[in-house]
């Protein structure tokens, strides 16, 4: 009996790497065959560079492979347009704050700015639009209420800058990091604390008031708080409360998948749970992912090493949006990757090299979709979404000799996870002179006249395109 479901699991579960606990998990979702799934989005102060993009992708990727995989997805994606810091650890300058002010607009407008942006980018990179996409100024009165529940359970306190979260009443809040938080408190101990009445120098905050550095804050609101020990006045919230604020919102007190970057996990995610299962009770998240960055040139990216591309870079030099799409399928999401141009490049030669063969194989008639390539397209996706594997068999696919017919029909079948719109792609129309000179060289090549055929082939290159020859004609194609 035991012994029977153990080979079914082993055959049909989907497995993820759960950063708690730091190994693959079978994975069991709160509801049967549904899926609630967060990511933590952009901070809308500039055009996003594309690592940020390839953390998009990644989502789009690992939601529409639970689709493909039968669950129904609920996916949120964040905008955070308020109280993110330039320092993750609460120092410095609200961040939607210096782009109102270096591009002279209102933080509203300049948050407006940057969210169309990133919509279209997210568009033209074939990302599927999110159930929910939060604004976090949108959900102040759920944050509010979320910061009031810790004062009164005894897990927040205020001084006259801040509410802050007390980190040494939080049951296990190094769980998700796995870090020494006695070596961290020294460390942060060290550096720079704006507030001396913190009490520990890990806590962070929950609620800023517009005080001290943040006197003159742009974005604020009546701090209202009715706890013997919070100051009343205006403020605004901190960035990891958003998130928690937000998901409990959308999803309740608990949830199943929580994407972000890896950077998030000591610090952001760190903060998330503990506010959350503070204020709940409950388990707040139960698998967690995080994705690995986007180098480029082998460094990380840098604004002032001009390396930060954004996509609008990579449409200007001529590329197609989708080559970065599939570049980006190349690497598993929890490897780091590396950006160069040459590698663009070769991504953008495969790419064409598919989509020549769905041309070639749309010329055959329709077919069916191959159960062995199949099984093993879902196999890979049920290994922790390895999407580089499932691209190799998707090659090997359109390698292979099946009919051209099945072909098509198994790797459209394939493209509702890739996104690669590979059902988009269509013959250009030939002109006539290129036909009646690929008719010509057909003949010649029959007569075995090479010198001709081949003097032919290269006066269609010159009028920009090309023909493959197979077993029982010819093909012209675009160069
Ligand atoms: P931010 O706007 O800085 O909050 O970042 C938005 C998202 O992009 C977050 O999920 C980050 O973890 C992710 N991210 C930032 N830099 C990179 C990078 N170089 N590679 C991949 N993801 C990144
Ligand atoms: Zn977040």
């Amino acid at each position: 009996m035991i012994n029977q479901l153990y080979t079914v699991n082993k055959n049909n579960m989907l497995k993820i790497f759960n950063t708690l606990g730091r190994k693959k998990e079978e994975f069991r979702p709160l509801k049967k065959k549904q899926v609630s799934f967060y990511q933590c989005g952009p901070t809308v102060y500039w055009t996003q560079h594309i690592g940020n993009m390839r953390a998009m992708v990644i989502a789009d990727l690992i939601r529409r492979s639970l689709e493909y995989l039968g669950y129904k997805v609920t996916f949120a994606r964040n905008y955070t347009d308020v109280g993110h810091l330039t320092s993750d650890e609460d120092e410095g300058e609200d961040k939607i704050e210096i782009a109102a002010r270096r591009d002279k607009l209102s933080p509203r407008a300049a948050a407006d700015k940057y969210i169309a942006v990133f919509e279209q980018d997210v568009k033209d990179l074939n990302c599927l639009e999110p159930k929910f996409k939060p604004r976090a100024t949108q959900y102040i009165p759920q944050m509010k209420k979320m910061v009031q529940q810790l004062l009164d359970k005894g897990f927040a306190y205020s001084t006259d800058l801040a509410i802050y979260f007390d980190v040494s009443k939080a049951k296990n809040y190094t769980q998700l990091s796995g870090q020494d938080l006695s070596k961290n408190i020294s460390e942060k101990g060290k550096a720079e604390v704006s507030d001396p009445r913190k009490k520990n120098p890990a806590d962070f905050a929950l609620w800023f008031f517009k005080a001290g550095v943040h006197k003159n804050a742009l974005q604020y609101w009546p701090s209202d708080f009715s706890s013997p020990l919070a100051k009343n006045g205006e403020g605004f919230p901190g960035w990891h409360l958003e998130c928690s604020a937000m998901n409990k919102a959308l999803f309740g007190p608990a949830l199943d998948l929580h994407l972000g970057g890896v950077e998030h996990i000591p610090v952001h995610h760190t903060n998330e749970i503990a506010q959350s299962e503070a204020a709940s009770g409950v388990k707040f998240v139960n698998y967690w992912i995080h994705n690995e960055h986007l180098n480029v040139d082998n460094g990380k990216m840098a604004k002032s090493q001009g390396t930060a591309y954004s996509l609008q870079e990579i449409k200007d030099r001529g590329f197609d949006p989708l080559v970065l799409r599939y570049f980006f399928l190349q690497a598993h999401y929890r490897s780091k990757q590396n950006f160069t141009w040459e590698a663009l490049i070769s991504a953008q030669s495969a790419l064409a090299g598919w989509r020549e063969k769905i041309l070639a194989d749309k010329q055959q008639k329709k077919g069916k979709i191959n159960r062995d390539f199949k099984d093993k397209f879902l196999a890979a996706l049920r290994d922790d979404f390895n999407l580089p594997q499932a691209l190799a068999i998707a090659w090997n696919l359109l390698k292979s000799d099946l009919a051209g017919g099945d072909k098509l029909a198994t790797i459209l079948d394939f493209d509702r996870v890739l996104g690669l719109n590979l059902d988009q792609i269509k013959a250009e129309k030939i002109p006539k002179k290129i036909l009646a000179l690929a008719e010509s060289r057909q003949i010649a090549r029959r007569e075995k006249n090479w010198s001709e055929s081949d003097r032919l082939r290269e006066e269609i290159a010159r009028l920009g395109y090309k023909v493959l020859d197979a077993k029982d004609g010819y093909q012209i194609l675009p160069r």
